[in-house]
């Protein structure tokens, strides 16, 4: 029997920039090339330093498009094939297209319950709930060895089902359960994105003004949810160009809010349209347009909008009139650290100096401590290696058999 190595490259201690390599004799794969979340922005030379670039590899297997997962993938080798979601692809390459390189490579797209050859390495994908769209977490087998990677997930999105599915009906006989904890150690909230809708619209209801929001735009649970709160209480969605193209480019996969549906409208600022023509995008644009509206609009009929906002935005609604006044509502939906940023500063005192109410109505994209330990003891696997976390040491109890490694340890199997 062939030896099978497991190696975390980077996130046995850290949330984020996830490399794992699985090797044998026969060859490798990478699950995830991820940005550190606290790299400079710019920093490039940011491959895990244990990481052979020489070597073939089979596949870069690219579990959901956040940059911690596959933010270092122009930095590998060229030749390296790339697997991921469908999904996955199509919002690295808008993403990279519109705020960074392009990235030009080919993706090798695969089908959630498929199994798919990688060289020697036969791969199983999952689709999973987590706050990316598209998601998922990964079964290798190899030389008779069975590793489950759980990606990023949670068990309380508007994806619950899928995970509560393979926890009753768990692969069987797992060697190593590569498992994420991100909220250990943390009380992040975790209600349902139901929860979090009946509380948008409590919110809609009690604001005479408009309510302005931040949250991400690949966040699509969280978009479906305002969306939905609009219909219920009579308002109107406004999200910026780029979130529009996020929605226009998923609409194959799924029965989501549309640039063109009926409380929904495209907010065209300047500074945005500029960057799409530069790009070559007025096509986009102009497509855009008949669903479309000016910054300006937004001071007439306050009661009827719900906002999108975030401190580029800003910059665009300044100049168009549009401030904060004590008729408004003001909405945090992205995770409470962000704000100490600069850019959360910025926007939480432009708020205030209007006056605006403010609420902070999120939950988190990652599974809750307990629902971590219930997945976790449903794959039963013979040994768990946890990865994208940083209290793993202090919160092993509950879990199955724990094999710590540091960055960068080769583990064999
Ligand atoms: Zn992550
Ligand atoms: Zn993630």
């Amino acid at each position: 029997m062939t030896d099978v190595t497991l190696t975390v490259h980077r996130a046995t201690d850290q949330i984020g920039g996830n490399c794992i390599e699985i090797a044998t004799q026969r060859g490798r794969v990478l699950l995830d090339v991820g940005r550190p979340l606290d790299a400079p922005g710019g920093a490039t030379g940011l491959l895990p330093k244990s990481l052979d670039l020489v070597a073939p590899v089979d596949g870069v297997l690219i579990s959901h498009p956040h940059q911690d997962h596959y933010g270092l993938l122009e930095e590998t080798p060229a030749q390296w094939p790339v697997f991921c979601g469908e999904a996955t692809a199509a919002l690295i390459k808008l993403t990279s297209g519109i705020f960074g390189v392009p990235i030009e490579r080919d993706f090798r797209r695969w089908q959630s319950g498929e199994t798919l050859a990688v060289g020697p390495f036969s791969v199983m994908p999952y689709l999973t709930d987590h706050s990316a769209f598209d998601a998922h977490m990964l079964l290798i087998e190899v030389g008779g060895k069975r590793i489950f990677y759980s990606g990023d997930f949670r068990i309380h999105g508007r994806k619950s089902k899928l995970v509560e599915r393979i926890m009753a009906e768990p692969p069987s006989d797992i060697d190593v359960l590569l498992m994420e904890g991100t909220n250990l150690g943390s009380d992040k909230p975790s209600m349902s994105e139901g929860d979090l809708e009946a509380d948008f619209v409590s919110l809609f209801r009690e604001t005479k003004g408009r309510v302005f929001v931040a949250w991400s735009a690949q966040n699509i649970d969280r978009t479906v949810t305002l969306y939905r709160a609009c219909l219920k209480t009579g308002r109107t969605l406004v999200v910026d160009l780029y979130t529009a193209e996020v929605l226009e480019k998923l609409a194959a996969f799924g029965k989501l809010p549309q640039p063109d549906w009926s409380a929904m409208k495209v907010v065209v600022t300047s500074a945005f349209a500029r960057m799409y023509r530069r790009k070559g995008e007025e096509a986009f644009v102009a497509r855009m347009v008949p669903h479309g509206m000016s910054a300006k609009k937004l001071a007439a009929d306050p009661e009827k909008w719900v906002v999108m906002v975030r401190p580029s935005l800003v910059r665009d609604y300044e100049p168009a009139g549009v401030r904060p006044n004590s008729d408004d509502a003001w909405c945090w939906s992205m995770w409470r650290g962000y704000l100490k940023n600069e850019d959360g500063v910025r926007l939480q005192e432009w708020f205030e100096r209007g006056g605006a109410r403010a609420a902070h109505i999120h939950t988190s994209g990652h599974a809750s401590p307990s629902d971590l330990r219930a997945f976790a003891k449903s794959l039963n696997p013979r040994c768990m290696v946890p990865i994208h976390g940083v209290a793993w040491d202090a919160e092993v109890d509950g879990f199955p058999p724990i094999q710590r490694l540091r960055d960068g340890e080769p583990l064999v199997i």
